[in-house]
C-alpha cells in the first residue's frame, strides 16, 4: 500500500480536502490579521497609562516581546501565503525531505507542515541529540578543567 501511492505522482488529495485546507488556512491567516489589529490597539493603550520611568522600561521590554511575536506571526503569515499558492500543485501535501505523503490528517492539524511525521520526529532528535551532545561535551570539558593543577 505504501509503496503504490509512493509511486503516484499526481496529488493525492481530494478536491474536497484541498477545499478545507484552503478554508483552514485562509481562517488561520485572518486570524492572525486581526490578532496583529488587536495587539497594536492594546499597546497604545498601554502608552497612555503610562506614568513613571519605571513603567516605561516595562513597557518596552513588552514591546520587544510583542515585536519578536509578531516576528514570529508574519513568518507564519508568509508560510500560510505560499502553502495557499502551493495548494493547486500536485506535489502540494508531500514530504520536503522524503516525498511521502504528509497525510491529510497532519494536514488539517497543520497546514502549513512541509515533512511528514517521521521526518520531523527525526529532525527533532536530531537537534536534540546534538544539544546533549554539545552540553555532555563542554561538561567533560569543565571537569578535566577542574582535575588540572
Ligand atoms: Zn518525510
Amino acid at each position: 500500500m505504501e509503496k503504490k501511492t509512493k509511486k503516484r505522482h499526481a496529488g493525492y488529495l481530494t478536491l474536497k480536502q484541498l477545499g478545507t485546507l484552503r478554508e483552514k488556512l485562509l481562517a488561520e491567516k485572518e486570524r492572525i490579521l486581526n490578532k496583529e489589529t488587536t495587539d497594536r490597539a492594546r499597546y497604545h493603550l498601554d502608552i497612555e497609562e503610562l506614568s513613571d520611568p519605571v513603567d516605561e522600561a516595562s513597557a518596552n521590554m513588552q514591546a520587544s516581546q510583542e515585536i519578536r511575536f509578531a516576528t514570529r506571526e508574519t513568518f507564519l503569515l508568509k508560510k500560510i501565503n505560499s502553502t495557499l499558492l502551493k495548494l493547486d500543485d500536485p506535489e502540494f501535501g508531500k514530504c520536503e525531505e522524503c516525498d511521502s505523503e504528509i497525510g491529510f490528517e497532519r494536514l488539517l492539524a497543520r497546514p502549513v507542515a512541509n515533512q511528514c511525521i517521521t521526518c520531523k520526529e527525526e529532525s527533532e532528535s536530531v537537534e536534540k541529540s546534538n544539544f546533549f551532545d554539545r552540553r555532555s561535551k563542554s561538561l567533560g570539558k569543565t571537569l578535566s578543567e577542574l582535575g588540572r593543577p
